[in-house]
């Protein structure tokens, strides 16, 4: 299984290999350890992030949210200028394909399990199994603990 997180305490977004065989996250960027609790991780089941103390993780698409805006903003701006031109075949030609690359991104790319508390990311076979999606509330109670303990 594959991590990657934010160190909590130099910032820098580190990844780390095969975290059920280690007994400690090293950050790259400060050397800060971050031990992993013995039953964190059961066979391909995260049961608490190893990062924070948060028991609570959501499956979400591994996929960079950066990416798929740019994506949809070049495409609505180039269906626009194509509009203004009166080049209406060109208009929805171009607002198609925009949509059929955010399908095939969406389809290419696997699910991941993210921390509601830390955001950090777990990859691998199984791992999101026995997890729920996204869920507003417990991301709103995630939100409102954070802002309180800062
Ligand atoms: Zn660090
Ligand atoms: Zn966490």
């Amino acid at each position: 299984m594959q991590i990657t997180y934010r160190c909590p305490e130099c910032g820098r977004d580190n990844r780390a290999d095969d975290i059920e065989q280690r007994d400690a996250l090293v950050c790259s960027g400060c050397g800060h350890a971050i031990a992993i609790p013995p039953q964190a991780i059961e066979a391909s089941h995260v049961r608490r992030c190893v990062v924070c103390p948060s028991h609570e993780l959501f499956v979400r698409k591994d996929f960079p949210q950066r990416l798929g805006v740019g994506i949809v903003v070049v495409g609505l701006a180039a269906s626009c200028v194509a509009w203004g031109f009166a080049y209406r075949f060109w208009t929805y030609g171009i607002l198609f394909a925009t949509a059929a690359i955010d399908a095939v991104l969406y389809l290419v790319f696997t699910d991941c399990l993210t921390c509601y508390r830390c955001g950090a990311r777990y990859r691998g076979p199984g791992v999101t199994q026995r997890h729920e999606p996204f869920n507003l509330e417990t991301h709103e109670k995630h939100r409102q603990m954070t802002a309180r303990s800062s």
